[in-house]
């Protein structure tokens, strides 16, 4: 199964079950609040913040998260539905019925972590459960928040609980491995929420494509194609493991934002994808074999045959306009750290990275070269 089979057969599901159904909205929304469509209620906030009512509805929307210093990935997929309250026993078993009969997860291995206090969804889930795969959130656990508030100031609220796929690969890591464990075995896949606005009430499910069709395979994200493909093309290249991950997650993360008209600049939107590209040269350049070429290897960098999102040949087209620019600039950074240690005023790494924009390496081996 392909990621793309699981995003039709949702589309033909929630037809058949008379939802509305929306293509997924562009990354960037007129919301000022949000750099990017980070969820599936995102484009709807408005409607949301106005108290329409909302007749059942679902959509696959693309989504980005603007994290670079994190392990996630920036770019996912989620598939949402949203109504009103009154209808959310059939909106929560629709979805419950997609997972267990269209997608084929077991009932045993279907778990919840919902907080005690939410006595609405509790009741929800307790005649649908079986008591051994509900789990309450303790209060100190961070992996599955319960509470959202949307956008800065505003005016819509969250709470809900969280869905966890047991692997049907792996293996539990030991005795007492439990659904709060980082070894993989369990894996969030998605949310049920109630979101409050001032004048209305809804429920929302959002489930993460990318993560159900890991959960599926029992694969890290890295196996999974485009990702794979790229990693597998920069062993070829002599790159570290560790490096061609990182990279690989640059390379799609930009191949995205490029396939919606971004492009890099010092503003917003356009300085994250600045961040990405200047990111894939420091990673080149800190492999020894390209630091004198880079451009070598951005011109054989590959374009993934399996890929349902973002545009590799634009985003390459970015990457190869931009490298001149940015090794003028590591070059002005070199000659001022040698002017500075001349004066005998030389500043600190942090100091010529931040300001000087120079990856810590190459300040590090400049300063070791007296
Ligand atoms: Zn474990």
């Amino acid at each position: 199964m392909k990621m793309q089979d699981i995003i039709s057969k949702a589309y033909n599901y929630y037809n058949k079950r008379n939802y509305k159904t929306y293509k997924s909205f562009p990354l960037l929304l007129s919301d000022k609040s949000l750099l990017f469509t980070n969820s599936t209620i995102a484009p709807f906030k408005p409607n949301l913040v106005n108290g329409e009512k909302i007749e059942n509805l679902f959509l696959v929307q693309n989504c980005f998260r603007n994290h670079y210093k994190s392990d996630g990935l920036f770019g996912f997929r989620m598939l949402g539905t949203l109504g009103q309250i009154e209808k959310m026993n059939d909106i929560f078993d629709d979805s419950l019925f997609f997972l267990k009969n269209i997608l084929k997860i077991e009932d045993k291995k279907l778990h919840i972590v919902i907080h005690k206090n939410d006595s609405d969804l509790l009741g929800y889930v307790i005649r649908r459960f079986s008591t051994s795969n509900i789990h309450f959130c303790k209060k100190d656990e961070k992996n599955y928040g319960t509470v959202w508030s949307f956008g800065e100031g505003e005016l819509l609220t969250g709470r809900g609980l969280t869905l966890v796929i047991e692997s049907s690969i792996l293996n539990k890591c030991n005795h007492s491995c439990n659904v709060y464990c980082d070894c993989n075995y369990y894996f969030p896949i998605g949310n049920f929420i109630i979101i409050q606005s001032k004048m209305n009430t809804y429920v929302e499910v959002g489930i993460g494509i990318e993560s159900i069709y890991v959960a599926l395979l029992g694969v890290d994200y890295l196996m999974t194609p485009p990702y794979k493909e790229i990693i597998s093309f920069l062993q070829i290249k002599k790159f570290t493991y560790q490096n061609s991950s990182k990279l690989a997650k640059y390379y799609v993360a930009g191949s995205i934002l490029s396939s919606e008209g971004i492009n890099p600049s010092n503003k917003k939107q356009g300085y994250v994808l600045k961040r990405i590209i200047r990111k894939i040269y420091e990673i080149i350049l800190s492999e020894e074999n390209y630091l004198q070429d880079i451009e070598t290897i951005l011109n054989e960098f590959i374009t993934p045959k399996e890929n349902e999102w973002g545009n590799f040949n634009k985003f390459k087209l970015q990457l190869l306009n931009n490298h001149k620019s940015y090794l003028e600039t590591i070059n002005k950074g070199i000659i001022q750290i040698e002017k500075d240690r001349k004066k005998n005023k030389l500043h600190t790494v942090d100091y010529y990275n931040s300001t000087l924009g120079i990856p810590v390496f190459i300040i590090l081996k400049t300063l070791k070269n007296e």
